[in-house]
């Protein structure tokens, strides 16, 4: 039987290569997107891989939706559920311009979906062969990587997520699941912008093989697409 996925802001950029990758090596993949209406490459590669790829609107922040997507799985179990969907929030912004609510979203994206979306299906995961768990962070959450100061809101959206993913890492031990906090590398995607060092394919690529020679003692751990660990 193949192997499930579910991956999160399949639309564009990361999650869209995740889904291309994964349909195209023979992957049941459940891609998710929070407006499918404005999908267009998604929809093509689901009418490339027809019978691999199922299509699901989901806003990570909106807790009806991710109810409602729990239910329409039905007793699907995933072997791999990929947190991708992440938002920079306004560029720029220096200390002195912090604004609440704009803090707040990048928060709610990065660091609250991710974890509440791992509650709603982590039972799927745990009743799965594969058992892991990934969430993209950055290096730039690394708090021993801040040499540079600034990016308020993504670094510490992105701190935050790497600390609760340790602590699920260990909550979830006992159930025999993974749990990765992974760094793309600095990719060419709308976010990464057109300088980023690597291609979305190269980055996927990389991440996919961690994800598939990681061991259970890596579980907890914050790696880039290379393997390489990243310090805290
Ligand atoms: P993009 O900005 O290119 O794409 C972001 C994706 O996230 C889009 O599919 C977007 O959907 C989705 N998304 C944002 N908010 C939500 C939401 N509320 N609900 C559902 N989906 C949402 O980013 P990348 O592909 O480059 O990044 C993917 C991940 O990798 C992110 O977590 C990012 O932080 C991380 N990362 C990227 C790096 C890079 O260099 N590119 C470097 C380090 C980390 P929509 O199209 O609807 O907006």
């Amino acid at each position: 039987m193949s192997e499930t996925v579910l991956i999160t802001g399949a639309g564009r950029g990361l999650g869209l290569e995740f889904a291309y990758q994964y349909a195209r090596d023979g992957w049941k993949v459940h891609a998710c997107c929070r407006d499918l209406t404005h999908a267009e490459d998604l929809l093509a590669l689901e009418a490339r891989f027809p019978d691999q790829i199922d299509l699901h609107t989901l806003d990570v922040n909106k807790d009806g939706q991710i109810k409602a997507l729990d239910r329409v799985l039905g007793d699907t179990t995933l072997d791999l559920l990929i947190n991708n969907a992440g938002y920079y929030g306004p560029k720029g912004v220096a200390f002195g311009s912090l604004e609440r609510e704009l803090w707040r979203q990048v928060l709610e994206t990065n660091t609250l979906s991710p974890i509440m979306l791992a509650q709603a299906l982590y039972p799927r995961v745990a009743a799965s062969q594969g058992k892991t768990i990934a969430f993209l962070s950055s290096k730039v959450g690394s708090i021993t990587d801040n040499s540079s100061g600034g990016g308020y809101y993504y670094r510490s959206s992105k701190t935050a997520l790497n600390q609760a993913v340790k602590s699920l890492s260990i909550d979830l031990e006992g159930a025999g699941v993974k749990v990765l906090a992974l760094h793309p590398g600095w990719v060419q995607t709308d976010m990464g912008g057109p300088n980023a060092l690597i291609t979305a394919e190269e980055s996927v690529r990389g991440m996919r093989t961690v994800l598939e020679n990681m061991e259970p003692n890596q579980s907890g751990t914050f790696l880039d697409y290379m393997g390489n660990l990243i310090e805290w």
